[in-house]
């Protein structure tokens, strides 16, 4: 049994379907509200099952107040952007929840229980189906979502007192059991802005109207084990929404814990702490617990790749910056290595309050004693193809080039 979006005109409607495991039908249910179940949490949404034109609709009781939509309702339960009902103003070109203009296209029930005499019905709900132009389904699992959430509720003290603040609110609210207030709604929107503001401070890919929960996950160190959506799945004409799949991977690539520490400790061991740009090297010393060499991934989305030295150069703080932001690139033709200014980069860095003179001075090849010992530790010349081929696509707008 489910939840169903039936486009109907302007605004889509929600309509029960189906049947549920034990056998129950829509009709077994008319007149009765409906209690949603996510694990330990009921939500008493305060909609009831009524019938129109033969269709079994889920519909406000006025009488008992406003309550939003069982979707709205559960949107804000599961802090997901606010949903539209209308399709033609469904966004394109990015992934679901990451803007507001996605509709939810199914809430999926597993069981589904009824006892008589009680005026509603509780739903079990597994996943929150959502689409827009670009995907057709994007399947939310609820009960992880709401793992994540408790995390976060339970980890509040270590965000901004403007974001705690908001967070325990979502829980008392989540707690009630009750109808999930219209308030909740202007709630996730606070969270979103003051998200914003929090990300860019430490540094954290976000921007308000997008899916907060993965921003503050990232934010307490808790995403490490999610992977961003493989650049394979995204159509290449996608380019902000590559550009920002590839941000992540690199940010996800850098935090893996573990398998990362020995990564980049590895490859500073083969250059030697020295940046394979300007040849500047800055191990760690008595002076400076961190070394002032990073080691980078060529290509942080090749996962098979990703802990092989071959898929790492190591550079200094500046040279890394020009790397990640596609300015510099490493290019590999006839066994040997140049850097280059990137096309963009020529074409849109020369004004003046930019210093692209500076960064130029290390385009040319790179002096062999620069690369590893080893040459299968040499970097690989297909990844660097495949880096240099994402950037060349990079979209202008979403670049410091612009
Ligand atoms: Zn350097």
């Amino acid at each position: 049994m489910r939840i169903t979006f039936q486009p109907s005109g302007g605004r889509g409607e929600y309509e029960l379907s189906d049947y549920a495991p034990n056998g129950l039908m829509p009709s077994d249910l008319l007149e009765l509200s409906v209690r949603l179940l996510i694990g330990e949490f009921v939500l008493d949404t305060g909609v009831k099952l009524t019938k129109a034109q033969g269709k079994y609709r889920l519909r406000r009781v006025y009488s008992q107040g406003a309550y939003p939509q069982v979707q709205i309702q559960l949107a804000n339960l599961l802090l997901m952007p606010h949903p539209i009902r209308e399709e033609p103003q469904m966004g394109g070109g990015e992934l679901v929840l990451q803007n507001s203009s996605y509709i939810i296209k199914n809430i999926q029930f597993g069981n589904v229980v009824y006892t008589p005499e009680t005026s509603f019905f509780t739903a079990e709900v597994l996943t929150v189906e959502c689409k827009n132009q670009t995907i057709e389904a994007e399947q939310v699992a609820t009960l992880k979502r709401m793992a994540d959430i408790e995390k976060i509720w339970k980890q509040r003290s270590a965000f901004p007192p403007d974001i705690a603040s908001l967070l325990s609110q979502h829980e008392e609210y989540v707690k009630a059991t009750l109808p999930i207030p219209q308030a909740a709604t202007t709630l996730v929107q606070q969270l979103q802005n003051h998200m914003e503001r929090y990300s860019s401070e430490i540094e954290i890919p976000y921007t308000a109207t997008t899916d907060v929960v993965p921003a503050l996950l990232s934010a307490l160190g808790e995403i490490l084990e999610e992977m961003p959506t493989s650049l394979d799945q995204i159509e290449p004409e996608q380019m902000e929404l590559r550009f920002r799949e590839r941000k992540k991977w690199q940010i996800w690539a850098s935090r893996r814990g573990a398998a990362s520490v020995r990564f980049r400790k590895e490859v500073r061991t083969a250059y030697q702490q020295r940046c394979v740009m300007c040849g500047n090297r800055f191990p760690a010393t008595k002076c400076n617990d961190k070394p002032g060499i990073d080691a980078a991934h060529i290509l942080p989305w090749a996962v098979y790749d990703l802990d092989k030295i071959y898929n790492g150069v190591t550079l200094c703080k500046l040279h890394h910056w020009a790397f990640d932001e596609g300015i510099l690139l490493i290019v590999s033709r006839g066994g040997k290595y140049y850097i280059e200014l990137s096309e963009a980069a020529k074409n849109n860095l020369r004004e003046p309050e930019f210093s692209i003179d500076y960064l130029q001075q290390v385009v040319g090849e790179i002096p062999r004693r620069y690369l590893p010992a080893k040459t299968t530790d040499w970097p690989d010349s297909n990844l660097l193809e495949r880096r240099n081929a994402e950037f060349a696509n990079q979209p202008l707008s979403s670049s410091p080039l612009s």
